[in-house]
């Protein structure tokens, strides 16, 4: 079963830019009340779409403030528990991070070593892209950033 997520967060200066786990050495972050990590929260929803399991909102809502400032890390292995429940395996993870800056290039082979360890899979099977938005809309001009991600599933 294929799968697909997506999430967007806003940016400002002074705020932490955590991508996969991986903190970025960056002026600006992500406005969150988790921890905001982007990249995480477009793979959880890939998973739970394939897995036929609903959304991330579902799951940890953005009201409780359970999850408030949560590491995102902690949900991701939350939902690889769930999967395991339901008999299933994941196969990959592809994801393409839209972000004008910082420069993302140096730090995708990190941020991909700690997904796959997070997803317990070949760092084969994740594969981390960047592009901008080439300086056109909300993304272009540095408000937010978004991330798309896609990933197989199969049945045990
Ligand atoms: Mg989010």
């Amino acid at each position: 079963m294929v799968g697909f997520g997506y999430d967007v967060h806003k940016l400002a200066e002074g705020e932490s830019l955590i991508l996969g786990g991986i903190k970025i050495d960056s002026p600006i972050g992500t406005v969150a009340h988790s921890d905001g990590d982007v990249l995480i929260h477009a793979v959880i929803d890939a998973i739970l779409g394939a897995a036929g399991l609903g959304d991330i909102g579902e799951h940890f809502p953005d009201t409780d403030d359970k999850w408030k400032g949560a590491d995102s890390t902690k949900l991701l292995k939350a939902v690889m528990g769930m999967i395991r429940e339901e008999g299933l395996h994941l196969i990959n993870v592809d994801a393409i991070i839209v972000m004008e800056k910082p420069k993302l290039s140096p730090h995708k082979e990190k941020i991909k070593l700690k997904l796959a360890e997070l997803l317990h899979l070949p760092p084969k099977k994740v594969n981390i892209k960047a592009t901008t938005s080439e300086k056109m809309g909300f993304i272009g001009r540095g408000e937010g950033v978004a991330v798309h991600a896609v990933c197989m599933l199969e049945n045990k």
